[in-house]
């Protein structure tokens, strides 16, 4: 598992969020706390939904 914004594997981090698209509803959105804590876009890939 990958976060969408950083690319890195975010199983080596303790901490990361999954939650699916807010947009589509379809495709879940894995994010590390890093990005999360520095807010950093994110692409769904499914609708190509951008969000904080
Ligand atoms: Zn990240
Ligand atoms: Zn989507």
């Amino acid at each position: 598992m990958n976060c969408v914004s950083c690319n890195r594997n975010v199983l080596e981090k303790e901490l990361f969020v999954k939650f699916k698209c807010p947009n589509c509803g379809d495709f879940e959105i894995i994010r590390c706390k890093t990005c999360r804590a520095l807010s950093n876009a994110y692409v769904c890939q499914k609708c190509n939904f951008v969000g904080p």
